[in-house]
């Protein structure tokens, strides 16, 4: 790869080439994990490229071919696996200024693929009081190419499922890495071969989205003495079908008082509680429904005079719980399971049994398959990595699949074997290798063995400097 030639190829578009902005635009939420950040740390690309427009990806995707340089997609860089980490340097194509809202209709929104959602979802909401059906809780930072890309579900899945369901996702515009790239339009099964496959095999500039009903949705945060019984009540609320929410998430004793700073003053220490997004209209129902079981309603939107300074509900669920407690526990990680259906309350009675406060749990709440159940994303008090892994393989043998989330490889990190699809789709559209190296093992290396806890080691990963 000749860089210097490259960038002369590449004159008149946007590039970063300063070490400190290359090296923060080269990284990601890869610190959630203890295991990745040593491995990872050192990680940077050799310069930066902000495309404008599609004709400047496509230019750029020229250049970098012509030159052997791998090209690394990035949006908001908010991915937590180091998904958006450029392993073997190269470009880092930041998409991040392609932020068109091209349209939005009923049902519908196009978008490129570096609009950041919640800027989406204003538009929409201010356009004909519709939204996007879910949204991850970095919504405020994320793009909706990246959403796309990397991640899977979010506030908004207890309704509708996760990214990988068919019709939540219209259709995507993709470029190929070839000497002449291509402009592809996915739609239907095809979705499949580029959704959360970390770009890859192919670069999204394009994305076209479903719509539904926007709501003034009420926060709610609902107190529980004990956690199996803020499970049920999830549970059974999530299977209401009359009762429309939009977040259901469980969290144990004492993460949600110790770390929730802003939301203290409503809630009681010691308490399990569960998070709530409810449509107005549905009130009077959820609080009649909520009347029948053992937990304390401690804090709703609506009856709170001043909101300023109070973030909303969903920036305490899915990746930001983690996050929060983080920041007060040094040393907490996270792992990620499903409970699966119909068994999922005994299966987390199991767990929270099984770990203590060594895993303080957290739940959140989803329709996967058509079912309503949980995904885990409880946090771990991180001691080894050894412990860790236990940990998660004890988590496996109780009927709990783990997705490891201290692996950058998509394989390792998913269902622990190859994606045909994807890989299919990476021989037509990526013949070099150059999109995204060494996050699918399927293309570097395909006998690879998943075999409990053998970590695949990218083997053209850039050496630290020095
Ligand atoms: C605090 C926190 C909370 C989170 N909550 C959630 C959650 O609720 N649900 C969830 O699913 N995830 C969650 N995540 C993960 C992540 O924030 C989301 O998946 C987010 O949507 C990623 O968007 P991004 O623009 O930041 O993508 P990036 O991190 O920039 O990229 C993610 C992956 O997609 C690739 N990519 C990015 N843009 C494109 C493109 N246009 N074409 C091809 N490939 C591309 C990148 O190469 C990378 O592999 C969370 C992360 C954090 C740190």
């Amino acid at each position: 790869m000749n860089i210097e030639s490259l960038k002369s190829d590449l004159g008149g578009l946007k590039i970063i080439d300063s070490p400190n902005l290359v090296r923060l635009k080269s990284r990601d939420a890869f610190y959630f994990s203890p295991i990745l950040k040593p491995e990872l740390d050192h990680v940077i690309a050799d310069l930066v490229v902000v495309p404008q427009s599609e004709a400047e990806v496509l230019r750029t995707v020229r250049a970098c071919f012509a030159h052997d340089v791998p090209v690394t997609v990035r949006g908001g860089g908010t991915g937590n696996y180091g998904q958006a980490m450029p392993l073997s340097g190269g470009v880092v194509l930041d998409l991040s200024e392609m932020t068109e809202i091209i349209e939005i209709a009923p049902g519908r929104v196009v978008a490129q693929a570096g609009a950041i959602i919640s800027d989406i979802d204003k538009a929409a909401r201010a356009h004909s009081m519709q939204e996007l059906r879910m949204h991850p809780s970095t919504a405020h930072t994320a793009t909706i190419g990246g959403f796309v890309a990397g991640g899977s579900s979010g506030i908004g899945s207890i309704q509708w499922g996760g990214l990988r369901d068919p019709g939540n996702i219209i259709r995507l515009r993709v470029i190929t890495m070839e000497a002449e790239p291509r402009v592809i339009d996915l739609h239907g099964d095809d979705l499949q071969k580029v959704a959360h496959a970390y770009g890859t095999n192919g670069i999204i500039t394009e994305v076209e989205m479903p719509l539904s009903t926007a709501y003034d949705w009420v926060d709610m945060i609902v107190e529980f003495d004990d956690f199996v019984e803020a499970t049920e009540y999830a549970n059974d609320l999530g299977s209401q079908d009359g009762i429309l929410t939009k977040l259901i998430s469980v969290i144990a004793a004492p993460i949600p008082f110790q770390t929730f700073k802003r939301h203290q003053r409503f809630m009681t220490e010691g308490k399990h509680v569960v998070l709530l997004m409810a449509a107005p209209h549905g009130m009077m129902p959820l609080l009649a429904f909520t009347a029948h079981y053992p937990g304390k309603i401690a804090f709703r939107s609506d009856e709170v005079a001043d909101l300023k300074g109070i973030p909303p509900v969903f920036e305490l669920s899915w990746n930001h719980t983690t996050l929060r407690a983080m920041k007060v526990a040094p040393g907490m990680t996270y792992i990620q399971s499903l409970y699966p259906y119909p068994n999922q309350v005994a299966s987390v009675a199991k767990t929270y049994e099984m770990f203590g406060d060594e895993v303080p749990h957290h739940l959140e709440f989803l329709r996967f398959d058509g079912n309503v159940t949980c995904f885990g994303l409880s946090m771990v008090r991180h001691t080894t990595d050894a412990r860790l892994n236990e940990i998660m393989r004890q988590h496996d043998a109780a009927g709990v699949p783990v997705f490891n989330p201290h692996r950058y490889t998509l394989e390792e990190g998913g269902m622990k074997q190859t994606d045909e699809l994807q890989l299919a789709f990476k021989k037509e559209t990526d013949p070099k290798g150059l999109l995204n190296p060494g996050k699918m093992v399927a293309w570097d290396d395909p006998d690879f063995d998943y075999a409990d806890d053998k970590v695949y080691l990218y083997p053209g990963i850039k050496k630290p400097a020095g």
